[in-house]
């Protein structure tokens, strides 16, 4: 595994307080309340962005009723004022930063809009610029379930790559990209491969379930060391598959993975790789001439996973599957 990627899987550590407050009417956070607040916090909560929400606050008799919207600089937050205010003016005075596990908080009902007389969304949203599309897909999507920033709900952090490190002498980068959109793929397919797994078939099946869902992102960060991404550069990703890490891949690898089945490592379950099949062949098979490569159907081989030195297996072929 590559070292700063087993660094930063010990130091994974508690969820820090979830909620901190400014503005004309600041009120310092009691610990206790808040972890009071956050054992009563449901999890499975979306995110009600770009909504009108009533809100517990620790320390605070009153509800908070507020508006769900996105901070460009200090994340997801709610604004508003306290229910007792009198008209839509006086709802801006709190600013509420979100934080997971969200506090209790509830979306006002159609009925609760219309008998307050708030407009669909505040005058104050205006100067926060763009905001996120709250019905976007990856919102809820199983695969990205628990990595999307929790301030952030379009930010993601992906394995970036140059290519295989033992190609490029380079090693895959974590860094944080904004997800612009999605669209469809290859369908990624898998070899179920009894001795190279601890899971069932079915067990399998569900995990390495055919996925054509690719993701169009904005590189945030500047890479290190990295040579074919620049900070702002539009990337593609791929998650699920058992990968650990949503991963970066380049056109090439997708335009060649619908002609490939892959198990998936059998250490760690990593069911995709960092360069195109026929740029690992290349590396691999320098021996043999290309027209003997081309002419190798069904062409299958075996390789080390890139990210914890496991066996995984690339065929063209479902049925070409001994080790
Ligand atoms: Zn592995």
């Amino acid at each position: 595994m590559f070292k700063w990627l087993q660094k930063k899987n010990q130091k994974q550590g508690s969820t820090k307080d979830y909620i901190h407050m400014q503005g004309d009417h600041a009120v310092l956070v009691d610990s206790v309340k808040v972890s009071e607040s956050a054992g009563k916090a449901n999890e499975a909560i979306p995110i009600p962005l770009g909504c009108w929400v009533w809100m517990e606050l620790p320390g605070k008799q009153e509800r908070l009723l507020g508006f769900v919207y996105l901070d460009s600089t200090a994340g997801l937050s709610v604004q508003g004022g306290l229910e007792s205010a009198e008209n839509v003016e006086e709802l801006a005075g709190y600013i509420v930063r979100l934080r997971m596990p969200l506090p209790p908080i509830r979306q006002l009902t159609f009925e609760e809009i219309s008998n307050r007389g708030l407009p669909p969304t505040p005058s104050w949203l205006e100067h926060y610029g763009p905001q996120p599309d709250p019905g976007a897909a990856w919102h809820s999507d199983p695969h990205l379930k628990g990595l999307l920033h929790a301030s952030f709900p379009d930010d993601i952090q992906v394995l970036v790559h140059d290519g295989e490190p033992r190609r490029t002498k380079r090693e895959p980068e974590l860094c944080w990209v904004r997800i612009l959109t999605t669209e469809q793929g290859p369908t990624r397919r898998y070899i179920f491969i009894q001795q190279a797994t601890t899971l069932t078939k079915s067990e399998f099946d569900r995990k390495y379930e055919p996925n054509d869902v690719v993701y169009v992102a904005k590189l945030l960060n500047t890479p290190h060391k990295l040579k074919t991404v620049c900070q702002g550069d539009t990337i593609r990703f791929l998650a699920g598959g058992g990968l650990q890490h949503p991963l970066h891949v380049s056109t090439q690898y997708l335009q060649e993975r619908v002609r490939w089945f892959i198990a998936p490592c059998d250490k760690c379950g990593m069911g995709e790789c960092l360069d195109p099949p026929s740029t690992m062949i290349e590396l691999r098979f320098k021996t043999l001439s290309d027209p003997e490569i081309k002419m190798a159907e069904p062409f299958s081989f075996s390789s080390f996973c890139p990210r914890c030195g496991g066996h995984q297996f690339l065929s063209r072929d479902e049925k070409e599957v001994s080790l």
